[in-house]
């Protein structure tokens, strides 16, 4: 038994990572390289970035590669003529790649709604989904999930938060979990009134305190979005209910978050904020792979802090858990909502607090379809994007 554990420990798994030029792809392909008698890269992707990929593909020597701007495609492939290198463009090709027979798992690190359908198609073909893109489980939580059940695909948690509440599970399959405890940091705008936060600059909101992140990533950190994205993506990764999960402020981002189990004892996973540690467990569980990163130091973080989060003054939380609360697809257009409203912010066409507005008021506008299907997701994502560009003045 253990000599055919360690096979399997010592087995390469081909591995796909979607948005390989990302922060998330670029920790992941360093855990990758630090690890070769473990993985097999098999495909990598990006939006735009077609330098980055190139550079990517001459290192890690990948079977295919898939640059999402086709106007890039000429130049990605004839940077790559001289290897055996197979070169697609296009959002279709993502769905393709990722169901190449040597990939066992992809690692969806891509950001938004884009992530919806290759996942769909990863999981049609059986692949594991080591999941970052949480938009994909905010959109369609409840088909990802019925799929993933019926062909026997498991979901592992990227987003650290989750990836904590994961690993506090092992040895507790008879008992059911009471509650959960999702950490936030609060990001760079905590204790901020409304006042505050109507002067904030794009700038100021691109500092995290704590995490280096993607451009998305941490302005939903900033307005609190990446909370609440994260409180239904954990109903649908734990099937929970709203009630038994909850957002504490942790502003240090040493306890990634907790479980409570019916006993009242709590469980958390802790450790400095490093995003290659949920990334490599995603890839190798129930395996923890030894590393040299720093370890935690009780002595630098004589007090580990813990506050309510202010719903009132950060809107996006509360609207995160009512869309939870009306379901159907009413996350799926609070997220399309948010990603043109952020968007228009980076661009600098809306104010912070504008981001909230547009997102309430397109969520409790756009048409509600209560048992959807792909095609309800599909609509309702287009309207409610419309309807949110309209808002930006776009
Ligand atoms: P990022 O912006 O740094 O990278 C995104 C990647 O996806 C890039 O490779 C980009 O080229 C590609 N991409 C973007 N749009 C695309 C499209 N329409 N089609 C195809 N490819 C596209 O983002 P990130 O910070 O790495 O985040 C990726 C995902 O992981 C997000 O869903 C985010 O919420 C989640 N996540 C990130 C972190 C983090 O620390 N960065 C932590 C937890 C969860
Ligand atoms: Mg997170």
């Amino acid at each position: 038994m253990e000599q055919e554990n360690d096979k399997q420990k010592h087995k390469k798994r081909g591995v796909a990572i979607l948005g390989s030029t990302g922060s998330i792809g670029t920790q992941a392909l360093e855990v990758i390289e630090s690890y070769p008698e473990l993985f097999d890269l098999q495909v990598i992707t990006a939006g735009n970035n077609a330098d980055l990929l190139i550079e990517q593909a001459l290192k890690f020597n990948p079977n295919m590669v898939v640059i999402g701007d086709e106007t890039q495609y000429n130049k990605v492939k004839e940077a790559l003529w001289n290897e055996d290198i197979h070169v697609y463009c296009g959002a279709d090709a993502l769905c393709q790649v990722v169901q190449s027979t040597d990939v066992d798992v992809v690692l969806t690190a891509l950001v938004g709604y884009a992530g919806l359908k290759p996942t769909i198609a990863a999981i049609e073909a059986k692949k594991d989904i080591a999941l970052a893109n949480k938009e994909t489980l905010v959109v369609a939580g409840q088909l990802i999930t019925a799929m993933a059940k019926s062909y026997g695909v498991n979901i592992y948690p990227v987003d650290s938060e989750h990836s904590a509440i994961f690993q506090c599970l092992p040895g507790e399959f008879m008992n059911p979990i009471e509650k959960i405890y999702l950490t936030a940091s609060g990001g760079p705008f905590r204790g901020y009134s409304t006042e505050q936060l109507a002067q904030v600059t794009k700038a100021q909101a691109l500092k995290h305190p704590n995490w280096s992140m993607g451009a998305k990533i941490t302005i939903d950190s900033a307005t609190m979005m990446n909370k609440g994205l994260e409180v239904i993506e954990a109903k649908w990764l734990f099937n929970l209910t709203a009630e038994q999960i909850d957002v504490v402020v942790h502003p240090q981002s040493i306890v990634h978050s907790l479980v409570q189990f019916e006993d009242g004892s709590m469980k958390a996973q802790m450790g400095l904020p490093d995003m290659k540690l949920p990334i490599q467990y995603a890839l190798t569980f129930p395996y923890r792979l030894k590393t040299n990163y720093p370890r935690f130091n009780f002595m630098d973080y004589p007090n580990l802090t813990f506050e309510t989060p202010d719903r009132i003054t950060f809107k996006n939380l509360d609207l995160a858990y009512q869309a939870m609360d009306r379901d159907g697809t009413v996350p799926c257009a609070l997220n399309a909502a948010n990603e043109i409203a952020v968007q228009a912010f980076l661009d600098e066409r809306i104010a912070f607090l504008d981001i909230a507005r547009i997102n309430e008021h397109v969520m409790n506008t756009v048409t509600h379809v209560s048992k959807p299907s792909l095609e309800d997701y599909i609509a309702i994502d287009l309207e409610a994007r419309r309807m949110a560009s309209l808002l930006v003045g776009k």
